[in-house]
């Protein structure tokens, strides 16, 4: 860190921590964990985050690009912090929520969220950058679960959706002063300046998303930085302005978690010299007034997807082991599945919003071919009598992650489902000399590789 940065970025948290064991400790490497999809693979044998059931730390960052269960959203990589939003959501799992994800990309809190929730909840992932909602969507896709729409809107977008969602995150935009020990760009582009323009964007984000928010929901508002004018003062001032108030979260001594107050507003602080996870800090809201949302009388078609009825549907049902799916045809004749019972809601998202994905992928319908959409293969409900299947070795499966064409000599011809470790990673359609790669160019490994040199991840 600059020496003049780094005496300004000091002073302005000598009031919040030990501001030299923190510089010092932001000097040292950064540590690498994951989090496990739970409905693909079992855990490792790895020490594990304490406040998050499917949290392991890796002992050194292997290269990640390299392991095809990676791809295929078996794992998540994710610092440790922010896993703690385990211990916010949990409880409030007693009944299906309605959960937004206002500033999303690329995915690591809707992805954890996404394995809390439990079934008929539903999920909107939103990403106002439009290339970093492809990429939450390509995440959201591999993780696999059918309960999902991705946005690309800006905050005060949703507020046809009043009083619509039981829980809002809001992982704000920040000065990033906890990703200090990651990311050098971080260091270079700080700034007080940068930290009061943050503020204020953080407060008029809190603002725009409010009233979406159902009467006693919630909203984790979080950041990944040091300072108390994005966290606490943000809250507190938010706090004082609206019917809310904040919430304590129960701690184990032993995490090293600290939790700071101020004019009312509580936060949960992650200090890298006290807690085994990067910086961050997290503060829970609740709502005591509002309305409940009510659905509109009426509501328009979508121009953008056409949903099949109960007939038209019928070829394709057997392709996910869940009931109660619509399915829905959008403009490239793709079909995709999304759950009945938000059907309303789909629709009405779609004449509000920018829809980058809803659902999980089927099949794409070309002529009378019925071609299976690469996605399928990762959801957590593809049934695996739909179509033959292989399982590859690790040089193949790398093979199939940058989309090149495959062999596969003793298989079947025509569309194969291919499984590295027993997991399902993708389609291939197998011609006899070779088998054509479908996988997206977007989602490919851009990376050269010397496949003599691959090896086994050491956490598999
Ligand atoms: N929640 C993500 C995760 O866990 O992977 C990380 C989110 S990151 C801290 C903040 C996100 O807010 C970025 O993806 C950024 O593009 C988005 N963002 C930037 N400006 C925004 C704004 N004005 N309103 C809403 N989101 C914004």
């Amino acid at each position: 860190m600059e020496d003049s940065v780094l005496q300004t970025f000091r002073d302005s948290i000598a009031s919040v921590a030990d501001a030299d064991a923190l510089v010092a400790a932001l000097q040292t490497e950064r540590l690498t964990s994951i989090r496990v999809n739970p409905l693909k693979i079992s855990g490792f044998n790895l020490p594990k985050v304490p406040w998050c059931e499917n949290g392991y730390y890796l002992t050194k960052r292997p290269l990640f690009t390299l392991n095809p269960l990676f791809h295929a959203g078996t794992f998540y990589v994710q610092e440790a912090s922010s896993m703690f939003l385990e211990k916010i959501i949990k409880p409030l799992t007693e009944k299906p929520l309605r959960v937004l994800d206002l500033c999303a990309a690329p995915g690591g809190k809707t992805t954890l969220a996404l394995s809390l929730l439990p079934k008929g909840s539903l999920l909107v992932a939103n990403e106002v950058i439009k290339t970093r909602s492809q990429i939450l969507s390509e995440n959201l896709i591999k993780w696999g679960h059918s309960n999902c729409i991705v946005t690309n809107n800006d905050p005060k977008d949703f507020c046809f959706l009043k009083g619509y969602f039981d829980l809002v995150i809001v992982d704000a935009p920040c000065s990033g002063e906890g990703m200090f020990r990651k990311d050098s760009d971080a260091i270079s582009e700080w700034s007080p300046e940068n930290v009061d323009l943050c503020s204020k964007r953080q407060l008029r984000i809190l603002y725009d998303i409010w009233d979406c928010l159902a009467p006693n929901g919630t909203l984790i508002y979080s950041t990944c930085t040091f300072n108390e004018k994005e966290n606490e003062d943000v809250v507190s001032r938010f706090i004082a302005e609206n019917n809310a108030v904040c919430e304590r979260i129960e701690l184990n001594p032993e995490w090293n978690i600290t939790e700071r107050e101020k004019n009312g507003a509580f936060s949960y602080r992650f200090f890298p010299h006290k807690t085994e996870g990067e910086g961050f800090s997290v503060s829970v809201i609740k709502k005591t007034d509002g309305n409940e949302y009510s659905t509109p009388k009426r509501i328009q078609q979508s121009k953008n997807f056409t949903i099949l009825s109960e007939k038209n549907k019928q070829p394709y049902s057997h392709l996910l082991l869940t009931d109660n799916q619509l399915i829905f045809s959008d403009k490239r004749n793709f079909l995709w599945s999304f759950p009945q019972e938000y059907e309303k809601v789909l629709l009405e998202i779609a004449s509000h919003c920018v829809i980058v994905h809803a659902g999980t992928p089927l099949v794409e319908l070309l002529g009378n071919k019925v071609n299976p959409l690469p996605g399928l293969a990762f959801s957590t409900s593809y049934n695996s009598e739909s179509f033959t299947s292989a399982e590859i070795d690790l040089e193949t499966a790398v093979r199939y992650f940058k989309k090149e064409p495959l062999l596969l000599p003793n298989v079947e011809k025509g569309w194969v489902n291919i499984t590295y470790k027993n997991v399902s990673v993708g389609f291939v359609k197998n011609i006899g000399n070779r088998a054509n790669n479908p996988y997206p160019q977007e989602w490919a490994i851009k990376m050269n590789i010397d496949y003599n040199r691959l090896e086994n991840s050491e956490f598999e």
